[in-house]
């Protein structure tokens, strides 16, 4: 799945997604990355947040717009994430093979993300440091 998220100079966010979907997924399955709410979410008043990962977990959980709406509460994107994600853990028993990762970015351009395995990054492009990859970990 490619997630990307984007804000402007005006404060206008914006989200895309797109995937293969899962590897030997029956024919017809449809992931989270089409459903809005599931794998994308954009609420220009408060952030947007992108999944990628096992699908059936994330639109288990409608995951990234729980982000948009743990956001909407006050925590940061990456704490939005991590929550969402803790409710994915939550819900299975069995985590083997089970990575989803949440991206997220707010209406102040604070950005983060989280994952049920370490591993995750992302690229980042903004007018402060340039091109970049990050993840949960990475110290600004
Ligand atoms: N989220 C996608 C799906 O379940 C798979 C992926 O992220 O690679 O269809």
């Amino acid at each position: 799945t490619i997630g990307s998220l984007a804000i402007d100079s005006k404060g206008n966010l914006a989200g895309a997604c797109t995937t293969s979907g899962a590897a030997y997924k029956l024919h017809g399955r449809v992931g989270d990355s089409p459903i809005i709410g599931a794998g994308l979410f954009v609420d220009g008043e408060v952030g947007a947040a992108c999944a990628t990962g096992l699908g059936e977990a994330v639109i288990r959980t409608a995951g990234s717009a729980i982000v948009v709406e743990l956001m909407r509460q006050g925590l940061s994107p990456k704490d939005a994430c991590e929550e969402a994600v803790k409710r994915i853990i939550h819900k299975h028993k069995d985590l083997t093979n089970l990575q989803v990762g949440f991206l997220a970015l707010n209406k102040d351009g604070v950005y983060g993300g989280y994952s049920v395995y370490a591993g995750f990054n992302w690229a980042v492009v903004d007018n402060k440091g340039g091109n970049r990859m990050e993840d949960a970990e990475y110290k600004k």
